[in-house]
């Protein structure tokens, strides 16, 4: 029997600012395809893999980018390679970037900005120094903790809105960052070479909410891409995606919805015996020629 390997990525773009890394350049990313296509059989994330007894390797991005249609589809067409996109619905056709880019984008310009921030509400008080920019990188690390762990999105929206209007920076997102369009999502759930997951709406971990915020959150994602795109869907991925961000409840909700699989972001190697809602993946990095090569051959001994 074989063992899996489940690639997983974001963003394929020639951007240089990325604060969180998680971008691969198009070149490298064309050379990781070239090197996979050639070494081993590429599985599709949804099909059983238990009838495979060679190791595989399965492509997968999070959160649906619009690099992914701009940059990464082309590739994966030219050397006919299937690949999952889990999309973070609440953001398909938004003229805004995910709230973690946002918060980096509001943050990290090169302007002047007054040197304290302090975000006050029912809840919360803190208050950021916000002089240089490594300060400011600082309250982006603790903004991006709270949002992730706090499922409000009202109030979340609210604090946004706060510090652009503090910081004097409009709302409009960064081309090169933006979610897929709806007609870009709809174009990459027709190309014989995408599979379409489900990835929340507002991408807020799942382990921090109710048994009902999860249903939302899956529910609604599942739904609407059914509904845009015309067929099942019955993949997904967990925001975030280590064990503290999905727990019993989630697998249930998972289950109820008519997902067979679902991918974490726990590293390691997919085994006949793995539970298939704890689909574990290894993140890659952008890397080309040898050092891509090595990262490959240490992912395979991961076990
Ligand atoms: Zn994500």
């Amino acid at each position: 029997m074989g063992r899996v390997l489940c690639l997983l990525y974001h963003r394929v773009n020639p951007v240089q600012d990325d604060i969180y890394h998680l971008t691969v350049s198009p070149d490298h990313f064309e050379e990781q395809i070239q090197y996979v296509k050639s070494h081993f059989p590429v599985l599709r994330f949804e099909e059983d893999w238990t009838r495979s007894n060679r190791d595989g390797v399965v492509i997968t991005f999070d959160d649906g980018y619009r690099d992914n249609y701009e940059h990464a589809l082309p590739i994966l067409e030219k050397y006919h390679v299937p690949a999952t996109i889990f999309v973070s619905t609440g953001y398909v056709d938004s003229s805004q970037e995910y709230w973690w880019d946002e918060i980096a984008r509001v943050l990290t310009r090169d302007v002047d900005y007054p040197e304290q921030f302090e975000l006050r509400d029912s809840l919360y008080h803190y208050i950021w120094d916000t002089h240089s920019l490594e300060a400011r990188k600082e309250m982006v690390r603790s903004l991006h903790w709270i949002l992730k762990m706090d499922p409000d999105v009202e109030r979340a929206n609210l604090w946004l809105a706060q510090i652009r209007t503090w910081a004097g920076i409009g709302n409009e997102g960064r081309e090169e960052n933006l979610p897929v369009s709806l007609r870009q999502l709809q174009e990459l759930g027709h190309s014989e070479y995408i599979t379409i997951g489900a990835h929340t709406v507002n991408h807020r971990s799942l382990g921090a909410q109710t048994k009902e915020g999860q249903q939302y959150e899956i529910g609604a994602s599942v739904n609407f891409l059914e509904r845009v795109l015309g067929r099942k869907i019955n993949t997904f991925s967990y925001p975030f995606g280590s064990s503290v961000h999905f727990n019993q409840d989630t697998f249930g909700v998972c289950s109820q919805k008519g997902i067979i699989k679902a991918a974490t972001t726990a590293k390691g190697l997919w085994k006949e015996s793995a539970n298939p809602y704890v689909i574990p993946r290894v993140e890659v990095k952008d890397k080309g020629g040898k050092e891509f090569e090595e990262f490959m051959e240490e992912c395979w001994r991961l076990g």
